[in-house]
This record gives C-alpha cells, sequence and structure tokens, in this order.
C-alpha cells in the first residue's frame, strides 16, 4: 500500500474545487489519510521546490502557492503514486487532456490546481515535510 501526497493549490482553493477533486481521487479507489489547511512559507517552498530553485519562474510560483492556504492531503491505495499523477495530468493544463484534474480544471503551467508527489521515495519525503507524526493516523 503507498501513500502520496497532494497539495489542492491557491487556484483550486479559490475557485472552491478542492471537493471535486478529493471526489476524484476517492473514486478512483483511493484513501484519505490525514488532510490539513496551511499557509506555505517561502522557507518550505523553497525545500519542496528546490529542483527548480535556478527557473526564472521561481520567485513566481513562491509567490503564488503562498497567497492563500491549501489543503495538504496523503491519500493512499495501491500504486497511489502512479494513480494519482495519471489524475492530474501533465504540468500544463493547457496541455492536459480532458478526463484529467488539470485538463478539466486547470488554467496554465503554474495554475494547475494540484501538486502531487512524483515518486514513492519524494512521497515519503513530502509526507513528513507537511505532516507531524501525530497528525497521521497510526
Ligand atoms: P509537477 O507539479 O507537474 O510535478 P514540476 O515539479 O516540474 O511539475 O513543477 C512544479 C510546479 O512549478 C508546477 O506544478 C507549476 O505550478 C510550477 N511550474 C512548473 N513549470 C512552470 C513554468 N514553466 N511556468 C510557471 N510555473 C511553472
Amino acid at each position: 500500500m503507498e501513500r502520496t501526497l497532494i497539495l489542492c493549490k491557491p487556484d483550486c482553493m479559490e475557485k472552491n474545487l478542492a471537493g471535486e477533486v478529493l471526489r476524484r481521487f476517492e473514486a478512483a479507489g483511493l484513501q484519505l489519510v490525514a488532510a490539513k489547511s496551511m499557509r506555505l512559507t517561502p522557507a518550505i517552498l523553497a525545500e519542496h521546490y528546490s529542483h527548480l530553485a535556478d527557473k526564472p519562474f521561481f520567485p513566481e510560483i513562491v509567490t503564488f502557492m503562498s497567497s492563500h492556504p491549501v489543503l495538504a492531503l496523503i491519500l493512499k491505495g495501491d500504486g497511489a503514486v502512479t494513480k494519482v499523477r495519471e489524475l492530474l495530468g501533465p504540468t500544463d493544463s493547457r496541455k492536459a487532456p480532458p478526463g484529467s484534474i488539470r485538463g478539466d480544471l486547470g488554467t496554465d503551467n503554474m495554475r494547475n490546481i494540484a501538486h502531487a508527489s512524483d515518486s514513492v521515495e519524494n512521497a515519503e519525503l513530502e509526507v513528513k515535510r507537511f505532516f507531524k507524526s501525530d497528525e497521521i493516523p497510526a
């Protein structure tokens, strides 16, 4: 059983779509393990997006991701990491296919509704980045 970390991004929250996004994950058989609303700081974003630190759009991502509290979720299920990434679609919402979360609900490269862990290893790191151990059921 895999775990994966989701962030419903500021565009998702402002468009009132967090319920729809979670509904799609649950309908695909994934189970909600933990959830919390949190305002992301520049420090946690620098860690979370360290692979993009040298990109010209990095400051814009930090501004966007800290502009509104996000909803952090832990989901579990068989092959959860891959399943969630498939349901989400590619990074650029304009290129994401109809039926995918980003394709149906996202706007562009940055405003793409949700983050999801891209590997089992990163999922475990990200679960620990965003949740304290006593916020997760044993
Ligand atoms: P993903 O979120 O699909 O795993 P990345 O890890 O490559 O994609 O990028 C992290 C986030 O940074 C994206 O979800 C998006 O919000 C933002 N981003 C990525 N590429 C761009 C870009 N070219 N312009 C603006 N924002 C971007």
